[in-house]
């Protein structure tokens, strides 16, 4: 037989059964008869008394009870003798006081109204009655007081504990926090099995769809399947039972003690119910209504505690994700080319997120792929089959066309996040991933100059990514976009530094470079190299005539035919003013005189259109060799530009080899 103690329908039973004893007692009303009397209050002791014998339990009589039968027992005494008046009123003020204001109140008007009239009535007995009524109503209320007071210290306690708890003097290295909140959270523990003289308080956790044990003040707690703790988990309310039927419910857990009394309180926090506080005795009846409303207190505080620790979790979790942020950051931006910056930024999203990561660049042409990580091999051999870049051998799309990764090129800023892409009608890549894509990331990489790129990850698992993963891949692809941003700025003036702005040749520091490379390469292999010197003749008198605007169409053009002239291995350069210089890699003496020669009639025989004005231009080429006419890089330059001396002062328009004798 189980026994609720702190319903509300039990206090109203209480309070009436207060008031009718009372008004009996006063009026002799409506058991008038002593007899009668006797016979309600053995009825109602032998109900308590059955009630605690046939219990399976036999625990003693619980004190509510016992309160109620020995006040009707000395109702019932004072009919016949007097004096056991003096046993009831204490009796049933005390009883009602203990249980709070709304009992109290009713038996305290009935005891006043009963007694003024007796006193009225000329009964000279009721006086000493509603004297002695008044002084146990005073001795209750002090009582009651008191309690009350240590409820209240209790609750200070509690809120004190709360107070200390809630500073969450969070800093990036103080993150043991955590270790001392699971201290604070022992402590709580402890308190509340202090305060409400339990044997064992315990928390348990909601962990997505299952329960676990938080904390417990018994070593060695089991968590059952079923049982008080997830009936109050299902029904989000506090439970008490104070005479618990082992064998008819379990409390859900178990620590070694029998349980025979229990209270479980749900933690919730909004609409979330983050677990369960649970506080038993092996004692029956161990708690009332004052237990239940402490432990509430208690409950609140467990909740408030989880609720940070959940908060201090997620923060640490988010500080972790940024220090991986700012180590793969800064990895990628001590990068300058594109392609170092695609590998490193795929690495480091796979870091972020354990997700098969390709970048997607935008290119003149179409579309290239710098990086691919985590894909399958058969999917890697099929990207190199994929059309090659020939120049770089990148891995090269002409189109997108009918992919996602289209899709995130042509949209805005937002990444797209497919959670479940099972059904989705558009292939996520133009190549075979080589397993079933079921979620996707889509990030857009957006650089002043409009989307630059994409970062692309792919997973074969539904829901791959958590909200807190999608956020640091936003700030992570952010920084991409920046860095990809710079590269190509880099680039630019890479290619500006060393580009002659007028003709589009390479310029002079790049020949010099340049050809103190070929110069060292040509050397160690022994292979063939020649320099021509080309510089236009009376090219003053072009200027004069035609104007310095014309001067410069006329360089233009005549820097567009040396550079027709040239094959791809072979750097074509302005040398300053009109001079123009070329290297031609794996060419002798003959070969390059031969395309000299093929040059200057070009030029010659090809009148230039310099503003309207069909001009005659001629050139004049110096040629030397390495290793025909020298070892030294310095002096081949000297030796050519002594040779365009020499066609120079020989009439101009000429090609003159270094060494040839006039
Ligand atoms: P020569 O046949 O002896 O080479 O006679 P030249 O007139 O070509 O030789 P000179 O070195 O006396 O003159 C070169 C002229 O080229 C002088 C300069 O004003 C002009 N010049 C140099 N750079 C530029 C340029 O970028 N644009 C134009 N329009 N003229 C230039
Ligand atoms: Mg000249
Ligand atoms: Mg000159």
């Amino acid at each position: 037989m189980r026994f609720r103690g702190d319903s509300k329908k039990t206090k109203i039973l209480f309070a009436a059964f207060f008031v009718l004893l009372t008004t009996g007692f006063y009026l002799h009303f409506p058991l008038s008869h002593p007899a009668l009397w006797f016979s309600a209050a053995l009825a109602a002791c032998g109900y308590f008394l059955l009630q605690s014998v046939y219990s399976k339990n036999r625990k003693p009589l619980d004190k509510t009870g016992l309160f109620i039968s020995l006040s009707t027992i000395s109702g019932g005494l004072s009919l016949s003798y007097h004096w056991a008046a003096y046993l009831d009123i204490p009796l049933a003020v005390g009883t009602a006081s203990f249980f709070g204001a709304q009992v109290f109140a009713p038996v305290w008007a009935a005891i006043f109204a009963l007694g003024a009239k007796d006193i009225i009535l000329h009964r000279p007995g009721a006086l000493p009655l509603v004297m002695f009524s008044i002084a146990s109503g005073a001795v209750s209320h002090f009582a009651l007081k008191r309690y009350k007071g240590l409820a209240t210290s209790l609750a200070e306690k509690v809120s004190r504990l709360d107070e200390e708890n809630s500073e969450p003097g969070l800093s990036t290295g103080d993150l043991d926090v955590l270790g001392a909140a699971e201290k604070e959270f022992s402590r709580a523990l402890l308190l509340a099995r202090e305060s409400l003289e339990a044997d064992s308080v315990s928390v348990f956790r909601v962990d997505g769809e299952d329960v676990a044990v938080k904390g417990s003040t018994s070593a060695g707690i089991k968590l059952r399947n079923e049982g008080m703790i997830r009936l109050c988990l299902k029904k989000r309310e506090p439970l008490c039972l104070t005479k618990m039927d082992q064998e008819e419910l379990s409390p859900g857990y178990e620590h070694g003690e029998p349980v025979c009394s229990l209270m479980a309180v749900p933690l919730v926090l909004g609409h979330t119910i983050l677990g369960v506080a649970a506080c038993d005795s092996r004692r029956v009846g161990a708690f009332g209504l004052r237990h239940v409303s402490d432990f509430q207190r208690f409950a609140a505080f467990f909740a408030g505690m989880m609720a940070r620790e959940r908060v201090f979790s997620e923060m640490k979790r988010t500080l972790k994700g940024l220090e991986v942020f700012k180590k793969e950051s800064s990895k990628i931006l001590r990068q300058l080319a594109k392609e170092d910056i695609a590998r490193e930024g795929a690495l480091a999203a796979r870091k972020i997120a354990p997700m098969a990561t390709a970048v997607f660049l935008r290119s003149e042409e179409g579309y290239e792929l710098p990086a691919a990580a985590g894909f399958s091999s058969s999917t890697q051999e099929e990207r190199q089959k994929i059309k090659k870049n020939k120049e770089n051998k990148k891995t090269f799309f002409k189109t997108l066309k009918g992919t996602l990764v289209a899709n995130a090129f042509d949209g805005g800023q937002e990444p797209i996040y497919i959670s479940d892409y099972r059904d989705y009608p558009v292939a996520a890549l133009p190549f075979d991933c080589g397993f079933p894509v079921k979620s996707v990331f889509l990030q857009p990489l957006v650089g002043e100059e409009g989307t630059l790129g994409v970062l692309g990850m792919f997973s074969d698992r539904t829901n791959s990514l958590s909200a807190h993963q999608i956020e640091l891949l936003k700030m992570f692809s952010n920084q991409l976009s920046v860095t990809f941003s710079r590269a190509i700025l880099y680039e630019k003036l890479a290619i500006l530094a060393e580009t002659d702005a007028l003709t589009g040749l390479f310029n002079r520091g790049y020949f010099e470079e340049a050809l103190s490379k070929e110069f060292k390469r040509v050397v160690r292999h022994q292979r063939p190299l020649s320099l021509l010197l080309i510089d236009v003749d009376h090219f003053k008198k072009i200027n004069d005539r035609f104007g310095h605007t014309a001067g410069d169409a006329v360089l233009k053009i005549v820097a567009s035919i040396i550079k027709k002239a040239m094959r791809d291995t072979d750097v074509a350069a302005r040398y300053g003013g009109e001079e123009f210089v070329a290297i031609l890699a794996e060419t002798d003496k003959t070969g390059a005189q031969n395309l000299a020669e093929r040059l200057r009639k070009a030029i010659f025989l090809n009148p230039i259109d310099a503003g309207g004005n069909a001009v005659s231009v001629s050139v004049s080429i110096g040629v030397a060799s390495f290793p025909r006419d020298t070892g030294s890089r310095e002096e081949l330059v000297e030796l050519a530009d002594k040779a365009l001396y020499g066609a120079k002062s020989h009439g101009r328009n000429k090609v003159f080899l270094a060494k040839q004798e006039g």
